[in-house]
């Protein structure tokens, strides 16, 4: 059977201005990113967030308030209304593109009001001590979300829906203050002892109201959007079965496969493992542990073992549920996850995950399009090379050459189904080289080339599928059929 490799795009970056008409440039773009073999596509968080018009949606004050309501000072988000974005969904999903949305559970910000509460100020190194007596403090902690007027749901929010704030309004001190009567769910990352807290009000996940008001949201939002599946945000700090059973719910209540990567951002693989056997594979995950094997490749200039950047990575542990990436929102400098790949590395981290057989990869908007805030160049045509390779030619067999600290490769053997497909991956992240690798009968006897322009010779490969392949220092090459049917 014929079986089309599948590519995810994160469509947005922190740094985009808060005129981006986001949704409405996704309209225009779908055909496109379904020409270049994009099957699924990340959308931002559609809420409206604490600070209005310039929030990016993580910082999310009401989940009913999609670009509807004049809240926080607007009616649209960040990325426009709410009918703008149900049409970006739509136009999407005729071309058969998945949707998934972003979900921000953990938090909520922008209080509508304060309120006086006893709680403990909490050592934010060791989550599990208390560093000082109960004592009042005021709390910015009252949803009421006037702007809504009870629209789709009249249930509002107080402090006995959260565990935890930042903030206390009395002592003008900044902390994390927990409250009165209130634990930190053990279900979470051990990280500072416990990693409930993250910021702003934090969700209350054994509170059975505010579980069920999330429980009526998700049925509420999956009818308005139709989307095909969810990206969740900051899941470590997330009572873990509270998203088994909520997306069991709607996984067999909407009969959908409700395809869902979450957030776990933690380079520990055995977190990660933890966390999908816990919840019996509900969702896949974002391989970070490679994210970080290559930030550290691309800072080692050339004295990182090679032969190791794929071990212990999600990828090569637990690959039906690893999404690989390169960077994110999230690992853009001056962001909460600092850790960006090194220009020169990008594209050898591209290819590592574009064109191998495992794993889902994922297209992050600001390698793709640049991000002007920070003067980074668009890394569009390097981009849609391999988006067109993965396409059309990343099939068959997986042969591995991971067998040398600087020049690492792989080939692919190609399929019955997509003609003049398999190729050859050579990369060195030092000194330039050679490898003698197979690249399988399908390739027997034809001219390869590197499509990557980077070396200009062309290789014959011999009647048994060998041939010698050649690389510049550090940077990588592409090995495809000359002349092939793509004209790539
Ligand atoms: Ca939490």
């Amino acid at each position: 059977m014929k079986n089309n490799n599948k590519t995810m795009m994160q469509y947005f970056e922190w740094y985009l201005p808060n005129n981006c008409n986001l949704w409405q440039k996704i309209i225009n773009v779908a055909p496109y990113l379904k020409k270049m073999g994009i099957t699924s596509v990340w959308l931002p968080p559609a809420f409206k967030g604490a600070s209005g018009i310039n929030d990016t949606g993580y910082g999310v004050y009401d989940l009913y308030d999609l670009g509807e309501f004049n809240q926080k000072g607007t009616i649209r988000t960040k990325y426009g209304t709410k009918d703008e974005y149900i049409a970006a969904i739509r136009a999407l999903q005729l071309e058969d593109i998945q949707v998934l949305a972003d979900i921000v559970l953990n938090h909520r910000m922008g209080a509508d009001k304060k309120q006086n509460i006893l709680a403990y100020k909490i050592n934010p190194d060791n989550r599990n001590e208390i560093i000082g007596d109960l004592k009042e403090i005021s709390a910015w902690t009252k949803y009421e979300f006037e702007g809504r007027n009870n629209k789709y749901s009249d249930f509002k929010l107080d402090w006995s829906h959260f565990t935890s704030i930042d903030y206390d309004d009395i002592s003008k001190e900044n902390g994390i203050f927990r409250f009165y009567g209130k634990q930190f769910s053990n279900e979470v990352d051990k990280e500072r002892g416990n990693f409930d807290y993250l910021m702003g009000c934090d969700i209350d996940f054994n509170n059975l109201d505010m579980v069920d008001d999330i429980n009526f949201w998700g049925n509420w939002f999956l009818k308005q959007t139709n989307v095909d599946g969810f990206r969740l945000d900051a899941i470590k700090h997330i009572r873990s079965s509270f998203y088994k059973r909520w997306l069991s719910n709607l996984k067999s209540k909407f009969n959908k496969e409700l395809f869902t990567v979450g957030e776990y951002y933690s380079g520990n693989i055995d977190s990660l493992i933890n966390y999908l056997d816990y919840n019996d594979e509900v969702n896949s995950l974002f391989d970070v542990p490679l994210h970080l094997h290559f930030k550290e490749a691309s800072e080692s200039f050339g004295h990182y073992d090679m032969t190791k950047i794929f071990e212990d990575t999600l990828v090569d542990r637990r690959p039906s549920k690893s999404v690989t990436f390169v960077d994110n929102h999230d690992t853009e400098p001056g962001q909460s996850l600092e850790s960006w790949i090194k220009d020169w590395f990008k594209p050898l981290a591209y290819s590592m995950i574009m064109l191998r057989e495992k794993g889902i990869p994922c297209i992050f908007y600001g390698d793709y399009y640049g991000i002007p805030e920070k003067n980074f160049a668009p890394m569009k045509e390097f981009l849609d090379i391999l988006l067109l390779v993965r396409k059309n030619l990343a099939y068959g067999k997986q042969n591995d050459y991971l067998d040398n600290s600087n020049i690492i490769g792989w080939t692919r053997e190609g399929d019955y189904y997509h003609q003049d497909s398999g190729l050859a991956v050579i990369l060195s992240d030092a000194e330039g080289g050679s490898k003698q690798m197979n690249v399988g009968k399908n390739l027997a006897n034809t001219v390869l080339y590197d499509c990557t322009g980077n070396v200009k010779e062309t290789i014959y490969v011999d009647n048994d599928g060998n041939a010698i392949f050649y690389v510049n220092g550090g940077s990588v090459s592409i090995w495809i059929k000359k002349d092939n049917m793509y004209n790539l």
